[in-house]
């Protein structure tokens, strides 16, 4: 890496503490103006290092890229080693967003190159992506208690938002302490957070398919006024349920006790809703639930009045659906013995390949890392419901097809070392080494 030293891409530094107080003194906040007063900021880049993007280029392809994936991709998806057909979905890896928050934090280490730089937790939820941050100097803001501990984030500090975002909370807080802050958030979630501010214009409540404790979810309702994180369509139903024949509210907010705005009174903020959603949430789940809505809304109030009481807007992610639509063609193939689904166990786009997996009756291992599959013949790997477990003799004897594919935040050099791992217990088979 080049020195950078000296170079800045923006002014001297001042503290803007008293623009945070604004919100912290209770007075309705317009969301949208204040988010757009911190981007537009001297202090705020979300554009990039042309400088240094051309070097942070080779390091990825260094270290990201699998000349296995390059082979499957050349050979239609399809390539055959040591008694192991390995079967690639069409779409897979890396999306767009990911790949480019990535190389901002790279390259906004190779511009800072001397500064203390944070990041607000993960750049994305990928423990190997993580772990090269780590080791490259960059500081995670710790978690203590489920909250953020921003006290070693000083002024002059350079800190990196994640692909997710961050909330309007923190956004506010780094302002204020003259942090120079670098905002990888991938656009479709500003896409997201405008549905949501057009909801918050028109004093709609934002219903958000998503869950509340992801750190994207959390930015999305940061920039609501009102808002309910709904995880599914059993939640779903049962809030149009309220809205439909009403309820008990007790338990209604204590169902929803950590997945609504402060205040939020179901009576009250149901009667206009517009529809949001974590992005790599299921596209079909998202849109069965967009539905109920218009039609609960349909049914209360009314076809003639139905656009004053909901809105849709198209939100949801094209990667998260490509690689969906793939694993769903992939899980037709009756030759595959199983899938291995490589990314990171935080990862929910990833947690859904394997969801579509098992939804369809197939035996699928969610790994995060290459060394879950061991040498002893195990794998260790993550459930739909998030537990960790490990099956043993997990590779069928003999001949066997595998289908493969990766989240959206796993590089294809993982995809390559997980089926790698593999290889060799089946060679280990072939020696006899393994029973
Ligand atoms: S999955 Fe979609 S929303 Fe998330 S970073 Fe990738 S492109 Fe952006």
């Amino acid at each position: 890496m080049g020195s950078l030293k000296g170079r800045s891409p923006v002014p001297p530094l001042r503290s803007r503490s008293a623009c945070f107080l604004r919100m912290s003194e209770g007075a309705k906040l317009d969301k949208r103006a204040e988010r757009r007063r911190i981007v537009a900021s001297e202090n705020f880049n979300r554009r990039g290092f042309g400088e240094t993007k051309e070097e942070v280029q080779g390091m990825m392809v260094e270290e990201f890229t699998s000349d296995m994936v390059k082979e499957l991709k050349e050979n239609n998806n399809v390539i055959e080693r040591n008694n192991v057909v390995i079967k690639l979905a069409e779409s897979y890896g890396f999306c767009w967003g990911v790949e480019r928050a990535v190389a901002m934090a790279y390259e906004a280490r190779s511009f800072y190159k001397d500064d203390k730089i944070h990041i607000t937790n993960e750049i994305i939820h990928n423990p190997g992506v993580n772990g090269r941050l780590k080791d490259m100097g960059y500081n995670f803001v710790p978690v203590n208690g489920g909250v953020k501990d921003f006290s070693d984030v000083k002024e002059g500090d350079v800190v990196v938002l994640p692909a997710f975002g961050a909330s309007l909370e923190e956004m506010q807080l780094l302002d204020s302490k003259g942090c120079r802050i670098v905002d990888t958030t991938c656009p479709w979630v500003s896409k997201v957070w405008n549905a949501v501010d057009t909801h918050r214009r028109k004093d709609m409540t934002s219903v958000i398919h998503g869950k509340w404790a992801h750190e994207e979810s959390i930015a999305t309702a940061s920039m609501a006024d009102t808002y309910i994180i709904i995880k599914d369509m059993e939640e779903a139903k049962y809030v149009t349920n309220y809205i439909l024949n009403g309820g008990n509210k007790e338990e209604f907010m204590a169902k929803f006790k950590n997945a609504c705005s402060s205040g939020f009174d179901p009576d009250r903020d149901l009667k206009k809703v517009g529809i949001a959603n974590q992005t790599t949430m299921y596209k079909e789940e998202t849109a069965a639930i967009a539905k109920l809505f218009e039609r609960t809304m349909l049914k209360k109030f009314g076809p003639e009045n139905v656009n004053v009481h909901f809105m849709a807007l198209d939100t949801i992610c094209d990667a998260t659906q490509e690689r969906q639509d793939a694993i769903n063609d992939l899980i037709r193939d009756d030759s595959v013995d199983f899938y291995l689904i490589v990314g990171g166990w935080d990862s929910s786009n990833t947690g859904h390949l394997l969801e579509i997996v098992h939804m369809n009756g197939k035996v699928g291992y969610h790994i995060d890392m290459a060394h879950r599959i061991r040498e002893d013949g195990s794998i260790e790997h993550r459930e739909t419901d998030g537990t960790i477990t490990v099956t043993k003799d997990f590779l069928p004897k003999g001949k066997v097809t595998v289908g493969v594919t990766s989240g959206a935040s796993t590089p294809d050099r993982y995809l390559q070392e997980s089926v790698e791992r593999v290889l060799m217990l089946k060679a280990l088979e072939k020696d006899g080494a393994i029973a």
